[in-house]
């Protein structure tokens, strides 16, 4: 294999069949965004709605909007935009809340489905916000659960007769690597577990089968690849057979079956409505659903195949441009079971990427020594990944990261 050049990722670039949907996207000039997997960039169409939501149903319209501009619905019809994303029947999403809201429900109400088990089986490397949410709900439970943490190649063997509660993150956050769904959940199932899948990392990063998958319980983020906006609604699916069983432990009058009655005591809502609490944030939301409507023409085993392609590139310009730099590539190599990013572990990691960012190549960084790069197939170019891993290369080896401001760490990595 002769190695890549800038000219054989400009022909890629000119073939690709999702190169006009970057046209959608407002990317800031000068600027390579490998962080959207982290916050999705601006979709163009997003300003106008906000500015008729501020302007005319706000502004003009007032409280007459929660009618006129059927604001109310907004939960259900971006749930039901999320639903072929995730393999999702459209009455099985409703968008509301954050992920880690989302997880207190589906926890609580997962919990109160298998009472008679006391075990939440995750892993280790699970997002924290996972495990703490879960840590929070048994705590208030108070009926001795624990919360079992295994290696993730582990999780399948770990699950026994105890298991109430499969808890797992689809696509890691920190090396990329994917969980089988369905080979965890038929697992779960026949030791008579349930499964929450947490999609923050996959929502709008390849296309997942829930409903395929016979999956319980799944949540995911509206501002990483679904680019909502920073702290965009989250969403929530519950299959179908299941939602009529469940109690919410939020039980909020949004909720409710009737919230214009008034009355005292709380009855669920039809279906996903159950899963709604309290207001829904309106600007938030209107800004979630437009930005939704650029997946409407992606067919996304073409933009799987671009993100792998994207994933493998990357990878092969560590090798092939910044050997013996001590940069260590964590991803899995293999495309079954890699997300939409590059990982790569080295001792300066934080300061590096401080000074990728002072040049415009915008990743992230993840305790203890991680840069992570995320691929975004709607907005991103292969060239793109060329000119990160040049200045990446050019960082490493003239030690342009070894700056006293880059020893001091933001609160926010
Ligand atoms: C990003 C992310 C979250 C975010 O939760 P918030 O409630 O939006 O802060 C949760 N879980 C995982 C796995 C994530 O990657």
């Amino acid at each position: 294999m002769t190695n890549l050049t800038r000219e054989s990722l400009a022909a890629r670039d000119a073939a690709d069949p999702l190169r006009r949907k970057r046209d959608e996207f407002d990317v800031p000039e000068g600027v390579i965004y490998l962080d959207g997997n982290s916050l999705g960039a601006l979709p163009r169409a997003v300003p106008a709605r906000i500015k008729h939501v501020i302007e005319q149903e706000w502004g003009e319209g007032l409280i007459r909007s929660w009618n006129r501009a059927k604001w109310m619905e907004l939960p259900g019809r971006i749930g039901a935009k999320i639903a072929p994303l995730v393999g999702a029947r459209a009455d099985e999403v409703i968008a509301c809340d954050s992920t880690s809201v989302n997880l207190y429900k589906v926890i609580t109400a997962a919990l109160r489905l298998n009472p008679g088990r006391r075990v939440i089986l995750s892993e280790h490397a699970n997002f924290p916000t996972d495990l703490y949410i879960a840590q929070g709900a048994m705590g208030l439970i108070d009926k001795g659960h624990e919360l079992k943490l295994v290696e993730g190649a582990e999780i399948a063997d770990a699950i026994d007769d105890r298991t109430a509660l499969v808890m797992l993150t689809h696509i890691d956050f920190k090396s990329g690597r994917i969980h089988d769904m369905r080979a965890i959940t038929a697992k779960a199932h026949e030791k008579g577990a349930l499964v929450i899948w947490d999609l923050a990392h996959s929502a709008g990063a390849l296309q997942v089968e829930l409903d395929a998958c016979n999956a319980d319980f799944a949540i995911g983020c509206g501002y990483k690849y679904l680019n909502g906006g920073p702290g965009a609604p989250a969403f929530v699916f519950i299959r179908k057979d299941l939602q009529e069983k469940v109690q919410p432990a939020l039980s909020g009058w949004i909720g409710h079956k009737r919230p214009f009655d008034f009355i005292t005591q709380y009855e669920p809502g039809p279906g996903m409505h159950r899963m709604l609490v309290g207001t829904p944030p309106i600007l938030a939301m209107s800004a979630l659903d437009t930005a939704l409507d650029v997946w409407r023409d992606v067919d996304m085993k073409v933009l799987r195949a671009k993100s792998l392609d994207m994933g493998t590139v990357f990878s092969r310009l560590l090798v092939e441009r910044c050997a013996g730099m001590n940069m260590v590539n964590i991803t899995p190599p293999d495309d079954a079971i890699r997300g939409s990013q590059v990982s790569v572990s080295h001792p300066e990691s934080y300061a590096i990427m401080q000074e990728l960012v002072a040049r415009g190549v915008i990743g992230d960084f993840r305790a203890p020594d991680c840069m992570r790069f995320g691929f975004t197939p709607l907005y991103l170019r292969f060239t793109d990944l060329w000119d990160a891993v040049e200045i990446l290369r050019d960082i490493v080896a003239t030690g342009a990261w070894d700056k006293p401001a880059y020893k001091v760490r933001a609160a926010i990595t």
